[in-house]
């Protein structure tokens, strides 16, 4: 199919938003604040929006560039991203073009003469852009709808991904004052937020801050057994052929972990800054254009991984701040179909990250506060209250209720008073006179006979043996869990020795008692299943499961063809719907979720064929 998209409607200036919704995008109804803040933009006024990812940020710019009369100019930072979503919007029919380096002086100025012709609905543009006149003068000459600022936190030196030319972008406000400007982003933190205003004169703006829960991601956190086969284990019963992303702590780990997937039939590259730019792009690629890659990626994965349906993320170590859990957690599911995050941690883990901490350069007070998130971050993991819940709760929008979908909600975590166990283990520490690691304190409690015990005389210790009721299993899970909850702390700087802390005096005086989630014995099987999203990607019966291949196959081909992602195609959701519908005409196709005027013309009947076909 050509670049330039034929013109099968038109949009009147004026048009209702929620005709142009359903028309082109071929979906129902707006979400969460969409239509307030569209209709907010199409009468002129700024807006600041902080939605979370898969909120539906862009439908909030391009409804309105499409109902005002003129051109909407979107500033981008990732110009990898720009050609896909702009492939997106010619599949569905809209005019729509970037402009950044990767184009030849003969394409910019095409696309510079279709903009100037009112041949154009949307404009895609790198930041860099308004640092160069001839651009500004070009934007002069045209009649523009409006300025989308697209991950506005980068104008942020507190944000994650400052970017120094979008501080360019202030002189919008005064070269352009009748213009409305949107910007848009999923960091929503306090200073972020004020820098944003600031730095990009938005004073006058309406800020419209949408809730941050994910209510189709399910949450879930394991204690490591043998976390490998763990994560394994969870691929092949709830996502075989998905796509996903699994986290490691190191560039070796991301290495190993997706050469033992390939080991066992999974298809999986490793991404980490370590590797060259060429073979990082190459494993993006594959990532975003088929169906079933995992990637196993340091944290230099994923900002800016716009693929919707990404079905997992696991963690096979812990993220050092709740922010980060919940960033990268929250590239899975941004189609809305039900995704899992999935973790596997252990007291390993803390005590890397803390040492990973202590060795950094970073200031005192900065050490602290790192200190304090990973605290907030573990706690989490230890929970047995609802997991949304808690983490809602850090970004101070308490949920009301548990959420019916994580972990501790569908399996309720049984639990047992250990306080005697607590206590026992806090006495062993300090007998032992907090310079030993757990293990060995673990050995002393469980009164076994190591030669490092008689080294040092521990077998005459008054706590020596005193904990041989319980297995090293259960042992090593109340030390997690007293680190986790802070009653013990692991001195990193003196080879991991575990030592008491204030808060532990209560317990030690027997003024409280303590209750723990018993770890299961072995980790949970497939009895758990999100039961909130309302279409789901795995079907039971044969024949639609055979149905949905086909069509995914179908979705393949034609994406192969036009070079570009599967899912600009169809989504999965679409496609998951035409399973669970079968549609058997063109009207019928048209109410599929996902199936706007363009799609139905373009694919309709291939796809009812071969729908027809399975019958
Ligand atoms: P964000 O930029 O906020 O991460 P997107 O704008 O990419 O999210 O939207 C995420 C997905 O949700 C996209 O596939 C988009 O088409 C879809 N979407 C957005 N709004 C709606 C809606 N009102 N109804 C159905 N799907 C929607
Ligand atoms: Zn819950």
């Amino acid at each position: 199919m050509s670049d330039a998209s034929p013109s099968l409607f038109t949009y009147p200036q004026g048009a209702d938003p929620l005709r142009v919704l359903r028309q082109i995008w071929g979906y129902d109804a707006f979400r969460a604040r969409q239509a307030e803040i569209i209709s907010h933009v199409i009468s002129g006024r700024d807006a600041l929006v902080l939605m979370p990812t898969g909120g539906g940020k862009s439908l909030c710019y391009q409804i309105p560039a499409l109902c005002r009369p003129g051109l909407g100019i979107v500033i981008s930072p990732l110009i990898a991203l720009m050609k896909d979503q702009v492939d997106a919007l010619i599949q569905l029919g809209v005019k729509a073009a970037f402009l950044n380096s990767s184009l030849d002086r003969q394409d910019m100025q095409e696309i510079e003469t279709r903009a100037i012709e009112g041949d154009l609905d949307l404009l895609y543009v790198a930041p860099e852009r308004f640092a160069n006149e001839r651009f500004l003068n070009l934007l002069d000459r045209l009649s523009v709808s409006l300025f989308a600022i697209d991950e506005a936190h980068c104008v942020s030196q507190w944000g994650h991904d400052f970017r120094p030319d979008y501080r360019n972008l202030a002189q919008l406000s005064v070269r352009f004052p009748n213009v409305p400007r949107v910007a848009l982003t999923a960091t929503a933190d306090g200073p972020t937020r004020r820098d944003i205003v600031e730095n990009l004169s938005l004073t006058a703006a309406e800020t419209f801050l949408s809730s941050f829960d994910r209510p189709n991601i399910t949450y879930r956190v394991n204690s490591k057994s043998n976390p490998k086969q763990q994560m394994l284990d969870f691929i092949e019963r709830e996502h075989t052929g998905d796509a996903g992303i699994v986290y490691c702590l190191s560039r070796k780990k991301t290495e190993e972990t997706a050469a033992w997937l390939r080991d066992h039939g999974r298809d999986a590259v490793a991404y980490h800054a370590g590797l060259t730019s060429e073979t990082r792009r190459q494993h993006q690629d594959r990532f975003l254009n088929e169906e079933g890659l995992i990637v196993c990626a340091t944290i230099a994965f994923g900002m800016g991984i716009d693929k919707p349906n990404v079905r997992f993320v696991a963690h096979l170590s812990l993220p050092k701040s709740l922010e980060a859990y919940y960033q990268e957690t929250g590239r899975a599911g941004r189609d809305g179909l039900s995704a899992n995050a999935w973790m596997s941690y252990d007291r390993a883990d803390v005590v890397a990250l803390r040492s990973l901490m202590a060795q950094g350069g970073a200031p005192e007070a900065q050490k602290r506060i790192e200190t304090a998130k990973l605290e907030a971050m573990l706690a989490f993991t230890e929970t047995t209250l609802c997991r949304r819940q808690v983490l809602l709760e850090y970004f101070d929008e308490p949920l009301a209720r548990p959420c019916g979908n994580c972990d501790t909600c569908l399996n309720p975590v049984p639990q047992w008073d250990a306080t005697e166990a607590a206590r026992k283990a806090l006495s062993a520490v300090y007998r032992t006179e907090q310079i030993f690691g757990a293990t060995h304190v673990i050995d002393v409690l469980m009164g076994r006979n190591s030669e490092k015990i008689r080294r040092f005389n521990h077998d005459k210790l008054s706590v020596y043996g005193i904990g041989a009721d319980l297995g090293a299993a259960m042992w090593r899970s109340v030390f997690r869990q007293l680190i986790a909850r802070g009653l013990l702390w692991v001195d990193t700087e003196n080879y991991g020795s575990v030592k008491l802390t204030e808060a532990c005096r209560p317990l030690l005086r027997g003024d409280t008692t303590i209750r723990m989630r018993k770890d299961p014995a072995r980790p949970a099987t497939g009895a758990e299943k999100s039961r909130k999203s309302g279409v789901n990607t795995h079907f039971d019966a044969p024949e639609d499961h055979a149905l949905w291949e086909d069509l995914r196959q179908l979705r393949r081909r034609l994406a192969k063809q036009q070079a570009v992602p599967p899912y600009v195609i169809f989504t999965d959701r679409s496609l998951a719907e035409m399973v669970r519908d079968r549609p058997c005409s063109l009207d019928q196709m048209a109410r599929i979720n996902g199936v706007g005027a363009s799609k139905l013309e373009r694919y309709g009947l291939v796809f009812l064929d071969a729908i027809m076909k399975s019958r």
